[in-house]
């Protein structure tokens, strides 16, 4: 058996972390920055800087080709030092997959080379206030009306759309068809109709985008009518492994505060970390990371290597084993510092609120567990 990153990933990875340490970290402090369009910009800049938004691009558009592992390694560096710098690599990928599958030639050449210049951000606009988990009960609407779609609707959980430049919005063109009448558009920021609105989170800000008669021209419809299921979809399947790889990266920086803590921390006359408890404590965790390491990079390089007919129960499973594991580690993590881990400040406290979240976005872990047992009576 092989399984070792190549030299040009292992690069990949110093180049991350390098950048998260020196340059993201001091830029990015609190949840709420994500709101906050200077820090994001300047976050955007020193990501382009570096040509990470190329990683989302096919070469012949000025990318360097998408790769899952070299997804999940950003991921995995980018969450231990700027969850928003995370997010916004995460939601371009979530945003441009649909134009980069089945968007049309045109399309391409608008959006893509934009994008690995860094100079586009977007929001992935799929769920509503009912319809998540089942994102067939969409009830957006879309018109073709004189040459422009007409959108109408109400999209909750839009992540940064406050601050992106483009919407991927999915509406349903023919809804007598259920999941096969959903249909996908962009939507570019400052469209008349949009109106955009803030829901606040236990980490971070999430956003709303409310449609009223919002006219698109039909060449932003991305691929065909119908086609937005599988877009949906798809962009799941791909992204859902670098989920994994985010709460890893979490993971691994709450298990490092937490050794260092354990050093430095002197209880009853003796360092935190001579006592077994802590040092069980400190082997779980190093052991549900390596877990969950193995599961989501090997995951990301079943899919990377194009020999299984479908590579979505791996995905899922990637998602559920990291999501679950890494807030039982950053859960132990806080628990070693006491009361200072639930201090604000301290950065297993943040660490603790954004793990939450991963458990229910891009599917919940019901959800992947359903996807899993799907995927295993198909036979895949
Ligand atoms: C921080 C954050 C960021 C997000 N970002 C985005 C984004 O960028 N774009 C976007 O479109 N959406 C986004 N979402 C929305 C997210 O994808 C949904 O919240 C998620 O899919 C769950 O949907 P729901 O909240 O409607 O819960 P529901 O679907 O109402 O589920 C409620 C509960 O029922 C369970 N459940 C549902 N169906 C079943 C079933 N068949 N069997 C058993 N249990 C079931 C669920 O697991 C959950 O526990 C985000 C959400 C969060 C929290």
């Amino acid at each position: 058996m092989k399984f070792e990153f190549s030299e040009e990933e292992e690069l990949l990875r110093k180049q991350v972390r390098q950048l998260g340490r020196e340059k993201l970290a001091p830029l990015t402090g609190g949840d709420e920055d994500v709101d906050r369009p200077e820090v994001v910009s300047q976050v955007q800049k020193a990501m382009a800087g570096q040509g990470l938004f190329e990683l989302f691009v096919p070469e012949e558009y000025g990318g360097r080709g998408i790769k899952s592992v070299c997804l999940c390694i950003v991921r995995e560096e980018l969450s231990k030092f700027s969850s928003v710098a995370d997010g916004l690599f995460a939601e371009l990928g979530l945003g441009i997959y649909g134009v980069n599958v089945v968007g049309r030639e045109e399309q391409k050449r608008k959006y893509l080379p934009r994008v690995a210049r860094g100079q586009v951000l977007a929001s992935f606009a799929m769920s509503e206030p009912n319809a998540g988990s089942d994102l067939a009960a969409i009830q957006s609407t879309a018109k073709l009306v004189d040459g422009h779609y007409v959108l109408n609707g109400e999209k909750v959980f839009a992540t940064l759309a406050g601050v992106a430049d483009i919407y991927t919005v999915f509406a349903k063109t023919d809804p007598s068809k259920g999941r096969q009448g959903i249909s996908a558009f962009i939507v570019e920021r400052g469209t008349e109709g949009v109106e955009v609105g803030k829901m606040a989170m236990m980490a971070g800000v999430e956003y709303t985008i409310k449609l009223t008669d919002c006219r698109v021209p039909k060449e932003n419809l991305i691929g065909n009518e119908g086609d937005g299921w599988a877009i949906g979809l798809g962009t799941l399947d791909l992204m859902r492994v670098t989920v994994g790889a985010e709460v890893l990266g979490k993971a691994q920086a709450a298990y490092e505060d937490a050794w260092n803590y354990a050093h430095q921390r002197v209880v009853f006359g003796r360092p935190l970390v001579e006592y077994q408890v802590t040092q069980f404590k400190l082997a779980d965790m190093a052991t549900s990371i390596e877990a969950a390491r193995w599961i989501v990079y090997h995951a990301a390089y079943l899919r990377d290597e194009g020999k299984l007919p479908r590579t979505v129960k791996y995905a899922s499973m990637a998602k559920l084993f990291a999501t679950e594991a890494a807030s039982r580690v950053i859960d132990e993590a806080v628990q070693i510092h006491g009361g200072s881990g639930v201090t604000r400040g301290v950065k297993v406290e943040a660490l603790y609120r954004e793990v939450r979240l991963p458990r229910l976005y891009e599917g919940t872990s019901e959800i992947q567990r359903l996807t899993i047992f799907r995927e295993m009576s198909r036979g895949y």
